[in-house]
């Protein structure tokens, strides 16, 4: 499967796992998830070893269409479970923490740049939710119809805009993985991971017939891990004029009940996402009618657009499995279950919470308590997130299936 973000980096892969280990935390999965955890883990002194299937950043994290969007709906469940006031806390820790990332990962190659972004309401339900979305994100405000149209092509009733983050997901993850390392943490590609079990004083992990031994084992491999999940799918388009370009900003637009679309400018060129069914693919296949259905759908949201056969189609699962939050978890006493469902943000999240698990007595109170309000709300993430689309923007367009 071509991925546009490959083009610009060639690496040697990393040695594969050649004997038995031992360390104190053996991590299964090199994508921003396990990356960043090994890093938080390694840089305070842990023995870490990462052992990935492919290559770091092969799954959903050096794929995806790099766009940060801290999911809203989940404020709104933590409202529900633990009541207002812990709903406000912790809606203002997730902003800081946010905030804290971005920070942090500026530091780092392929590291976030600032982008506007839309979010379009084309019904009425979506119009009356969008004031509520506008209060719970940082920098929104309401847009005019005629505003977003200028701004994304798209026409509904109105929309808001805000402050959001891209970045080059290949480069970060590179980057992350250079991070772990430069900390201590040791990575082996092309290194699948066939076994994890638990033994008296910690956990084993088989792979290539040798076993590492460890006190805690995370598994952080992502979407491959799952029987059942969404896809997602996107397309670049070949290089586009500049006057082309300007007003093809990063949007997240509504397209129907189940599924929204998401797109970014990228190199000179248009990149243009969009969710399917929960359907299992093979791994690394990309199914032969998906470039025809986004392009139907890219030429239905922005109907000015020029017309062009794509320049390559590419995508991946996103966990879902009913995992229900936390999606960081203690599964027995060794192994933590780490799903980063819902993107980068949560990925990255999801490290922090992990290492809170983990290593309890190096946790602030403040990080323990979020992600004690964040467990409380027992629903699965994407779910969430879609729920919210869903009341926000109404049945409209038409999706990927
Ligand atoms: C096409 C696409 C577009 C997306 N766009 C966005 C976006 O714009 N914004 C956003 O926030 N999110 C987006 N996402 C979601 C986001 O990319 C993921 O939520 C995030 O990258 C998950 O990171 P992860 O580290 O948990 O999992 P992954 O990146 O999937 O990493 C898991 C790793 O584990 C490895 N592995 C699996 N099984 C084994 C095994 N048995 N042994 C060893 N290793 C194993 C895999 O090879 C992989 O490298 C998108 C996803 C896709 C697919």
């Amino acid at each position: 499967m071509r991925v546009l973000f490959d083009s610009s980096i060639r690496v040697d892969p990393l040695p594969p796992l050649r004997q038995d280990l031992a360390c104190d935390v053996a991590i299964v999965g090199a994508g921003i998830s396990g990356l960043s955890l090994a890093y938080e883990l390694a840089s305070r002194g842990r023995k870490v070893t990462v052992l990935e299937a492919e290559h770091a950043g092969f799954g959903a994290s050096g794929r995806n269409g790099g766009i940060l969007f801290p999911a809203p709906g989940l404020v709104w469940r933590i409202r529900g479970a633990l009541g207002h006031s812990d709903a406000t806390w912790a809606f203002e820790a997730l902003r800081s923490r946010c905030g804290e990332l971005v920070h942090d990962l500026g530091a780092l190659e392929g590291g976030p740049t600032q982008a506007s972004m839309y979010l379009a309401a084309p019904g009425r339900v979506a119009e009356r939710a969008l004031p509520w979305v506008a209060r719970s994100l940082s920098d929104a405000r309401r847009c005019s119809s005629e505003e977003l149209a200028a701004h994304t092509g798209q026409k509904a009733r109105g929309g808001i805009v805000f402050s959001a983050h891209v970045v080059d997901p290949k480069r970060l993850t590179r980057s992350l993985l250079a991070r772990a390392q430069a900390a201590g943490a040791t990575v082996h590609e092309n290194t699948p991971v066939v076994d994890v079990s638990e033994s008296s004083s910690g956990a084993l992990v088989t792979a290539l017939g040798h076993r590492v031994r460890a006190r805690d084992v995370v598994v952080a491999s992502g979407a491959w891990a799952s029987r059942r999940s969404f896809q997602t799918w996107m397309l670049s388009s070949p290089t586009l004029p500049e006057s082309t370009l300007a007003m093809l900003g990063p949007s997240i637009v509504a397209t129907a009940e189940r599924s929204f679309t998401y797109r970014r400018v990228y190199d000179g060129r248009l990149l243009f996402g969009a969710f399917d069914d929960p359907v299992t693919v093979p791994l690394n296949h990309v199914p032969a009618d998906v470039g025809a259905r986004l392009t139907r759908l890219l030429h239905r949201s922005i109907p000015d657009l020029p017309t062009f056969e794509p320049e390559c189609v590419w995508g991946g699962a996103i966990h879902s499995q009913g995992h229900e939050f936390p999606s960081v978890r203690r599964e027995s006493p060794h192994v933590v279950r780490l799903g980063a469902i819902a993107g980068i943000y949560w990925a990255l999240m999801g490290a922090r919470f992990a290492h809170g698990l983990l290593e309890p007595s190096d946790e602030t109170p403040e990080d323990a308590r979020l992600r004690q309000c964040v467990a409380a709300t027992r629903v699965p993430v994407f779910g969430a997130l879609t729920l919210v689309l869903r009341l926000m923007l109404g049945p409209w367009g038409g999706d990927l299936t």
